[in-house]
């Protein structure tokens, strides 16, 4: 691929590292490349961080074809790593398939990314818990109103330096089971990182937010039975000694962090059983204290311990409200690994030097 670079005339000035939240701030460059039918994909460029100019009867605007990833950099001392990022593009593929946009060249992709990184690198922050957010997506672009398969896409790269998710410390969140709305359905684009399954998720988490949760925990959208994920990350229950979460049935997103953690478990010897959790069973279990601990994966909190449990009236504590024992023990391995403070013996870890 070749890639024609436009450097910032002026660059911005960077933000307070040690204040940065999340998705605030943005480098001075990005990664733009377009695909047509004819050209396949061209024009792959790193420009200055701007506007996308968009004509008004764009695809997305209307259809919503829409997919993203969500990944992280992290400095170390000789560069910088990221973490299984050939997994990220496989699985934009995927959705790419689903939602019939054009596919991407993993390792041609992955080395665009690194030039951009390289270029913006001085915005990869270095305190503690915070990283460079990379934030890959591609919309359909046709400038047609008619409803078909998409012929014209544009694939974007930003990158956004953010803080330590957990500024006061790794904390338990209070979840609320979803019984109206539901985010996905089999047949349907679950297992895809799409837009519009935010969209469909955004009403029931803003009505959870109002009574005092900060997550909502999805079932399944056929039987309204089955536990699927929490909020935008997948989820693990610690029960009677074995680790249990829902299988990837189609409307569940297969999460990174959710198979790193999978592997991490079995290596340990712990027993992962990945089929249908049913609400009542969790329920049950959390009733009868078989339920020692719950918590959510996925790249922005990496591991988030659930402190609370409410369905139809019942309010349960998980963990007397407490970061579980092995759910501190996942989180210290997996960010371990990712800030490069524990060995990465299954290398998972792609290393750029730049010293
Ligand atoms: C991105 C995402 C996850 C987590 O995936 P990771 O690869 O671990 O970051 C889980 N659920 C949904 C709906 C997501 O969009």
């Amino acid at each position: 691929m070749e890639i024609k670079i436009e450097r910032a005339k002026t660059l911005k000035e960077k933000p307070d590292f040690n204040n940065l939240g999340f998705g605030k701030y943005f480098t001075d460059h990005m990664f733009v490349m377009d695909f047509s039918e004819e050209k396949g994909w061209h024009d792959a460029r790193i420009v200055p961080f701007g506007y996308i100019p968009i004509h008004p009867a764009s695809t997305v605007l209307h259809y919503g074809t829409e997919i993203f990833e969500g990944m992280k950099a992290y400095k170390t001392a000789d560069g910088y790593q990221m973490f299984r990022p050939e997994e990220n593009f496989k699985r934009m593929n995927d959705s790419a398939e689903r939602l019939c946009l054009p596919e991407l060249d993993v390792n041609e992709t992955i080395d665009a990314l690194v030039k951009l990184i390289n270029i913006d690198y001085d915005w990869i922050p270095d305190k503690p818990g915070t990283s460079l957010y990379i934030r890959p997506f591609m919309f359909g672009n046709d400038e047609s109103l008619g409803v078909h398969a998409v012929h014209n896409a544009t694939f974007v790269i930003i990158l956004s330096p953010v803080g330590n998710y957990y500024a006061e410390g790794l904390a338990p969140v209070k979840i609320t089971i979803e019984d109206r709305d539901v985010r996905a359905v089999r047949g349907g684009t679950g297992y895809a990182k799409c837009g519009g399954n935010y969209a469909a998720s955004l009403r029931a988490g803003k009505l959870a937010a109002a009574r005092g949760f900060s997550q909502v925990l999805w079932l399944d959208g056929v039987d309204r039975k089955y536990i699927e994920e929490v909020g935008s990350m997948n989820v693990m229950f610690y029960i009677n000694g074995t680790v249990v979460t829902p299988k990837l049935t189609g409307s569940v997103l297969p999460g990174i962090t959710r198979k790193s953690i999978i592997q991490i478990l079995k290596d340990w010897g712990y027993k992962v059983e990945e089929r249908l959790l049913s609400v009542d069973e969790l329920m049950s279990a959390a009733e009868d204290g078989s339920l020692s601990e719950a918590w959510g994966t996925g790249t922005a909190a990496v591991v988030s311990p659930i402190g609370r449990l409410y369905y139809e009236g019942k309010d349960l504590t998980v963990s007397n409200n407490q970061i579980g024992e092995l759910t501190q023990k996942l989180y210290d391995e997996l960010t371990g690994i990712q800030w490069g403070r524990v060995p990465d013996t299954r290398n998972w870890c792609y290393k750029v030097k730049l010293k």
